[in-house]
């Protein structure tokens, strides 16, 4: 996966201003909503200092990475957005909002961002590892990652296996109704292992 998004010439002026020439920027993102939360184009780019949020109606945003101690994405109605969390509750900031379609790429970024904050290495997803569930065809997480809506069924599903486990017997066993007892009495428990523990006893 590629978090090196080629920036508009205006935006890459707007960047190149900000950032020092012992700077690098180490990840670089569009987003298909603006600052405001409409459709249009906003930017992020990582160096290795801070994290700049271009959009061509306002003037940069810089965040410094020393201050944050994590980002994280907030799930909307409809959208979601990256927050930088400050350290010792210092509040968090909003750094940039996107569609369902960005979903992958800013999952991506939000992971190795926190990697480069906790100056952790980092691997970026292969690049054909698919964005898009091959079942449901919804956003995956990360490139290659599991499915969060299929997953879920799929556990709850073998929940209800387990749950079912302790009645496997009777469900494949006849109605107790209809099986006579040690007694050849009918309508008495079927004699498994607790039922002959409580009957041996006094
Ligand atoms: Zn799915």
């Amino acid at each position: 996966m590629k978090l090196n998004t080629k920036f508009p010439v205006s935006e890459m002026q707007k960047l190149g201003e900000l950032v020092g020439k012992d700077e690098s920027i180490r990840y670089a993102l569009a987003s298909d909503l603006t600052l405001d939360r409409r459709f249009g184009q906003s930017f992020i780019a990582v160096t290795d200092k801070r994290i700049v949020v271009l959009d061509h109606a306002e003037s940069p945003r810089t965040f410094d990475l020393e201050k944050i101690k994590e980002i994280r994405i907030d799930e909307l109605f409809g959208s979601s957005r990256l927050v930088a969390v400050g350290h010792d509750g210092d509040g968090e900031r909003s750094l940039i909002y996107y569609t369902r379609a960005c979903v992958p790429e800013f999952a991506v970024l939000c992971r190795v961002v926190n990697e480069q904050i906790r100056k952790q290495e980092s691997e970026l997803p292969e690049e054909d590892d698919p964005a898009y569930c091959a079942r449901c065809g919804a956003p995956l997480p990360e490139r290659g990652s599991n499915c969060p809506l299929c997953v879920p069924r799929l556990k709850v599903f073998f929940r209800l296996l387990e749950l079912a486990k302790p009645y496997r017997t009777r469900l494949l066993l006849p109605d107790r109704h209809d099986v006579p007892d040690h007694r050849g009495q009918y309508g008495t428990a079927l004699p498994h292992q607790d039922d002959r523990r409580r009957r041996h006893r006094p």
